[in-house]
Order: C-alpha cells, then structure tokens, then sequence
C-alpha cells in the first residue's frame, strides 16, 4: 500500500493507494504501445491536447497549489510559482509539436537524402517528490509532444500529485498514452524492464541503477540526479546580495532542491558574508508551508528530518560550528530549524555529500584556485554559482567550474525550462533534459536515402 501524508501534519493521510504489481505495469505500457500509433500520427491533435491540458491546470490552479503545499509541504508561494510553470511546460511543448523533425540533404548521386525524428515508442518516467507537479510535466510533455506514449512512475511521497496531473492528461489525450503507476522501487524497477526509453529523476543510488537496468536491455536513458552545490564568493562582491541569495538557494523549501546551495565557499576575509549570511537565515519564515510569507516549511518525512538532525550532530562531533539553527520550530510535523555550519574537515558528509534539508556550510578558501578547488573536489556536478563583479574572473572561472548549471551572481536554484538541464559527474548519466534538448532524447534519427529506380 502506498500511504502519503502530509509533512506539516503526519496523521493527515493525503492518499493511500495500491501500489502497482510489476503485471500491472507491464499491462499498461501494453496499452501504453497499442495506443501510440494514433497518437504519433498527427501534429496538430498533440498540440491542440497539450494546450488543452495546460487550460486545465490553469483553470485548477488553486487545487494544484494547495496539494502541493498539503502532500510535500512546499510554501504556497514555491507551490504557486510550480502551477504556473508546469502550465508554461505544456505550452512550450504543445508549439514544439511544430517544429522541424529532420533535414533534407543533397545526396550523393540522385533522388532524395534526409533524416526523420521518429518517437521512440512508451517513455517509462520515475520521478522525485520534491517538483511534483514540474518535473513530471518536463518529462512528460515533451515525451508526449514528439509522439511517445507515456507510463510515469512518481514518488511514493508525491502520489496524489500525479494522480491528479493523470486526471488532467485523462480528459485531453486519447485512452491509454498517459497512465499513472503508483509504487515504490520495485514499481519503477519493473517499469524500466519493459518501456521504450527510459527518464529517471531522483537519488544517485537510484539513479545508477535505473540506468544499468535500462542499459542492460540496450534502451535509451537519461539519470538526473543529486547535487552538493558550492557558491564561491569572491572578496569584490555585493555582500548583502550574495547573502540574501545563498540563504534562499540554501534554505527555501526547506533546502529539498537538487539545485540548492549546499557549501557557500568565501575567498578573503569571510567575517561581512557569514554575519549577512546567518542573519539573513535568523530572518527567514520558518513554519507552516501553507501561508503565502513562509520560505521554509517542514521537510518531507521523519527520516528527513532525523537525516539533518544527525548531519548537525556529526558536525559538532567532528569539531565543527553551528552559526545558526536553534530557531524555534512547530512541534507538529517533520520540521527542522534553517541551520549553517562551519569549520567541519574537509571529509564530512556535509563538505561532499548530499543532505536533502535547510542545512548548508560555509567554508573559507585561501584564494581563487582554492576555491575552485573546493567547489570541484566532491563527485557531484550539478550548479555552482559565482558572486562577483569581476569580468575577468567571470569569464576565467565559468569555464573551470564543473558544474552543468553555472549561475554568476543569482542562486543556484531556479531552472528555466526552456534551456538544457543536468549536471557533470555523479550528477547525471545520458542526455540533458528540458528545452530542444528534450526533443533529442525522446527521438531517435533515422537516415532515409530515396534513390530514383
Ligand atoms: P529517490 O531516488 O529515493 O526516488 C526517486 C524515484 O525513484 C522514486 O519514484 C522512487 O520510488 C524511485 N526508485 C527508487 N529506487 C528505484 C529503483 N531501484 N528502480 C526504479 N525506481 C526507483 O529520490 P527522492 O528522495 O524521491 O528525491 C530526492 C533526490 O532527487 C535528491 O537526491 C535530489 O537531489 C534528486 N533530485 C534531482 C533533480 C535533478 O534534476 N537533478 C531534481 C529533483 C530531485
């Protein structure tokens, strides 16, 4: 049984579904495939869905928001901004139908040479809780716009999220191209065994073993995966400026973003940016998710929560500082105070690892090499951002980072949708995700030579 329940109130059940047995799964990629042919046939029909899917997301925006804040605990002003944008990813899809799908080319002796994108047949989609709406949608509406059929497998966590997009996509598309799979692991592994191309969103563990199964049946896949972002601010910046944003890439939605600002690393005196930094923390809105001031609300379960907690923990143990993080927080609920760290050895988890929460350390760097250093010296690669007003280190610098998101002078978190997405190293396998880069990866190219008889 798959049981959901809301992180500001855990006896708040918000679904409680069965999970889907591997038959089921294989059954419904079967009406997956037997339902695609239609739906690859025609451009015009896939837009015209699409568009009328993102009507319905616009017309049930306030429903959308307010799952979002109930069932992951996203602050309404963070789950508002998600509606828009997942109504804003139909859309840029639903034009894309349109767009060309291979060149014609001289050919070598007569007749006709060209290329032809073709969809690849069911997309299979496991996706994370922590863009329930979002990062379903960037999958899938490209999936779904370049002729694929679709079977989605979401987080146990964001269950009713899906359930309620695979509402929404039931009343646009033809019976079958879209169907929600709710489950756990063993759901999604029994997925990747029988889809046509396979998009994985969520943990690097998970991820590498989706794209070894995947890779085994020879399928095509794209992991996107964990991130221990540094921002390097240099001894030129805009103090108040840099502050304000690493707390905001650090700490809104609790930290729960793949893109949030885990390591603020400072070259030269590091006094003005950690006293800007923990007080812009101390001011942050800790509390309940569904109020439109707050920026940091509960973390997604119990052991989330113990998972900071111990991270905190080890941290003193290894010798380290706690700036801040004491903030009173509700009792109910899977809450954690926003808390920054410092002075931990270069080898705890906090320096290289992935904690999923309102957790981030700041670290102190002899110059611009060793920061350099510092950013790049984790597996991970997935945004580092830069704060200065120094051209030349701009121009040196965002070439040295190995990052697939480099931002100078804005958070690390925030993703537009219509650029190419993912990250370097443990970050990511396969191909980049949203933007033209979609159109990639939920194609393949064919190579048609018409010779005269
Ligand atoms: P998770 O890896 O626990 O789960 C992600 C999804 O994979 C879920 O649907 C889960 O049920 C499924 N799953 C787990 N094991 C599987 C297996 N062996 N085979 C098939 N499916 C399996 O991650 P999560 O806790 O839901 O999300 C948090 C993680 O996601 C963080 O590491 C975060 O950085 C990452 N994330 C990455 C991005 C990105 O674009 N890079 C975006 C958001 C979140």
């Amino acid at each position: 049984m798959i049981v959901s329940r809301s992180p500001q109130q855990p006896t708040d059940v918000v679904v409680e579904v069965a999970a889907t047995e591997s038959a089921q799964v294989d059954a419904a990629v079967a009406r997956a495939r037997a339902a695609r042919r239609g739906w690859a046939q025609a451009a015009a029909p896939r837009a015209a869905a699409l568009h009328a899917a993102a009507d319905l997301v616009a017309t049930r925006a306030e429903q959308l928001e307010d799952l979002v804040v109930r069932e992951v605990g996203k602050p309404r002003t963070e789950a508002r901004g998600e509606v828009a944008r997942t109504a804003a990813i139909l859309r840029y899809y639903a034009e894309q139908v349109f767009d060309p799908v291979g060149a014609v080319h001289e050919p070598s002796t007569s007749g006709l040479l060209l290329t032809q994108r073709r969809p690849h047949g069911v997309a299979g989609l496991i996706t994370p809780w922590n863009f329930p709406l979002a990062i379903p949608l960037w999958k899938a509406a490209p999936a779904l716009a370049f002729g694929n059929a679709v079977v989605l497998k979401p987080a146990p966590e964001a269950t009713a999220c899906a359930l309620a997009i695979a509402e929404i996509l039931d009343e646009c598309l033809p019976p079958g191209v879209f169907t929600v799979v709710p489950g756990e692991a063993q759901t999604g592994q029994a997925l990747v065994e029988c889809a046509d191309v396979v998009s994985f969103t969520g943990s690097v563990a998970a991820g590498r073993a989706v794209a070894a199964a995947a890779g085994a049946r020879g399928v095509p896949v794209q992991a996107e995966m964990g991130g221990q972002n540094p921002s390097i601010v240099l001894p030129d910046a805009d103090v108040q400026t840099a502050a304000a944003h690493v707390t905001a890439a650090a700490m809104g939605y609790a930290g729960q973003k793949c893109t949030a600002t885990k390591r603020v690393i400072v070259v030269g005196d590091p006094e003005p940016l950690r006293e800007a930094f923990v007080a812009a923390v101390e001011a942050l809105a800790v509390g309940d998710p569904g109020s439109t001031q707050t920026v940091v609300g509960p973390v997604v379960t119990e052991q989330a929560r113990a998972r900071v907690l111990q991270a905190a923990e080890s941290a003193r143990a290894a010798g380290g500082r706690l700036l801040t993080g004491a903030a009173p927080v509700p009792d109910d609920g899977w809450y954690v105070g926003p808390t920054v760290v410092e002075g931990v050895p270069a080898d705890h988890e906090l320096a290289c690892d992935e904690v999923f929460g309102p957790i981030c350390l700041l670290q102190q760097a002899r110059d611009v090499d060793d920061a350099v250093a510092m950013a790049n010296g984790v597996r991970f690669g997935l945004a580092a951002g830069l704060y200065t007003n120094d051209l030349d280190a701009v121009l040196s610098l965002t070439g040295r980072l190995d990052a697939g998101l480099v931002k100078v002078n804005a958070p690390t978190s925030g993703v537009d949708f219509y650029l190419p997405f993912g990250g370097e190293k443990a970050s990511s396998i396969g191909g980049r995700e949203q933007g033209k880069a979609a159109h990639d990866f939920y194609t393949s190219v064919h190579t048609v030579t018409i010779a005269r008889p």
